[in-house]
């Protein structure tokens, strides 16, 4: 696809459609919008638009197609696959100050908000009404809910609740003709015609850009109790998690586990925040409830199943206080490593339960025979492990060589076992390349047959997800 350069009369027409001010061109003002939290090579847009609606977003959007422009939607740039990068330039499209929840209707248990919310503000205003959306990444204090849903965003909780996309209700969304969608609402089951809202979620704005989105609510249990169980082999760590799913009846909310690379990341990023230092892994489970003494009971049964596989004794935060301390250090991990070393590419594994202790074992042997540090930690309790490659080589080629041979052995060994390279981070432009092995081309065809259908022109978010054609 060829585009054009934005003209001079094009970005004028923009600060006509939006206010001047919120239409920014001067480069020098553009680098922070130029990357997200990945690794992926950084990329100036050539102008950056804070729309304000959908009407708004409409008309930039129908300006950037006859103009030939691309459009790279933006929430708050926190993603890990580059999905936020303009890496054809054009025009960004932040959501960020699209920042109202628009109304937390008790009665239904659904709240309607705007995309560039913040997901913890958005869980705190529930929160203030009695409800829980309990969908939590680790970024939460800094991501948008609009790119939540655009990456189908997991967290800690969606073991027991699902992720963002479980949640959504209705979505309204400006498509790339210009149109404005609105599909589903407050309605709780809802099964008219081809189901548009698991269409735009996890399209990481190849298809549209969200401007409203709906969610269910729920009512949160009136106890939270953290456990966090130490064991000297990782494997130990592994077989606790398996149990807890698979035999001992429980129902956590939280099933997390942290490798000690990760353990002492934190600790020497945080000021020894975490317990058992020399821990080989640490196992966090969260068990909630109504009735206090159940729960404590069940917290019982977890340390006894724990205690019979080796553990050592489990630390239990019953109160906010140490909790607060705990979930600061398993949600500060990923950027604890970024501050360690200089460079950290995250994968994103998920496997069939079956197939964790075989992959955490594969990831431990990766470590051993590329003499680097390897981190695996995160959703256990899906199958979901993320491995963080850290970067300790200072030659540029040698690293690459390195990083690439990892990748790969990983992604051959996932694929083998009936996983999938991405659970939650999403595709972006990080993961493209692995796309043909990770789908058959029958799937691909028709992921590129819904691109050409919604986007002939190829001007909505343009060198993502999809790999290049032949
Ligand atoms: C420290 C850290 C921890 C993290 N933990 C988690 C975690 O636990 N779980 C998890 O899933 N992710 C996690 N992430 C990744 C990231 O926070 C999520 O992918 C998040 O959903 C991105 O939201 P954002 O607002 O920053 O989106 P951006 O990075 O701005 O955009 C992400 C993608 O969504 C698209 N997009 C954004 N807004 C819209 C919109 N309104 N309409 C259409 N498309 C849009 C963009 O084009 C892009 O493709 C983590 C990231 C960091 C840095």
């Amino acid at each position: 696809m060829t585009y054009r350069p934005l003209s001079r009369s094009a970005a004028g027409r923009l600060r006509e459609l939006c206010s001047p001010e919120r239409v920014v061109t001067d480069p020098t003002l553009l680098t922070d919008h130029g990357h997200d939290e990945s690794t992926e090579p950084a990329r100036i847009p050539e102008a950056l638009v804070k729309v304000l609606s959908a009407e708004e977003t409409a008309a930039v959007v129908s300006l950037a197609r006859s103009e030939r422009v691309p459009l790279t939607p933006r929430g708050l740039g926190t993603g890990l696959a580059g999905g936020s990068i303009p890496v054809h330039g054009g025009v960004l499209v932040s959501t960020e100050l699209m920042d109202r929840v628009c109304e937390v209707d008790a009665g239904n248990l659904v709240v309607r908000t705007q995309p560039g919310v913040r997901t913890a503000r958005l869980q705190q205003t529930c929160a203030a009404h009695g409800l829980y959306y309990p969908v939590d990444p680790a970024s939460l204090d800094d991501c948008s809910i609009g790119g939540n849903v655009a990456t189908n965003a997991g967290g800690a909780r969606a073991y027991k609740y699902g992720v963002t996309g479980d949640f959504v209700r209705g979505i309204e969304a400006v498509l790339a003709d210009g149109s404005i969608i609105r599909y589903g609402g407050k309605l709780h089951k809802n099964v008219t015609g081809y189901d548009l809202n698991k269409l735009l979620i996890g399209s990481e704005g190849t298809l549209g850009i969200i401007t409203e989105i709906t969610f269910k609510l729920v009512p949160r249990p009136r106890y939270q109790v953290d456990v966090l169980v130490p064991f000297d082999r990782l494997q130990q760590g592994v077989e606790l998690c398996l149990r807890v799913i698979r035999d001992s009846r429980l129902m956590p909310a939280v099933v997390e586990f942290i490798e000690r690379g990760g353990i002492v990341a934190c600790n020497q990023v945080l000021g020894n925040c975490l317990p058992f230092a020399d821990a080989a892994v640490q196992v966090l489970i969260e068990l909630e409830g109504n009735d206090r003494r159940q729960v404590l009971d069940e917290c019982v049964l977890l340390g006894e199943t724990a205690m019979a596989l080796g553990a050592r004794e489990p630390l239990v935060a019953d109160n906010a206080t140490d909790q607060e301390r705990l979930w600061t250090a398993r949600r500060s991990l990923a950027k604890t490593l970024k501050q360690v070393y200089p460079q950290v590419t995250a994968e994103d594994v998920v496997v069939p339960l079956s197939e964790l202790p075989a992959t955490v074992e594969l990831v431990a042997g990766l470590q051993q025979k590329h003499g680097i540090p390897i981190v695996p930690f995160g959703h256990i309790g899906d199958g979901n492990i993320h491995v963080d490659i850290c970067r300790t080589i200072a030659d540029e080629r040698d690293w690459q060589r390195v990083r690439s041979a990892v990748v790969d052995e990983l992604v051959d060994f996932v694929l083998a076992r009936g996983g999938q390279i991405t659970a939650e981070h999403g595709i972006g432009s990080a993961k493209r390349h692995l796309m043909k092995r990770a789908l058959g081309a029958a799937e691909l065809a028709v992921m590129r047959e819904l691109k050409r259908a919604l986007d002939p022109e190829v001007i909505m978010n343009p060198g993502k997800v999809l790999p290049d054609p032949e």
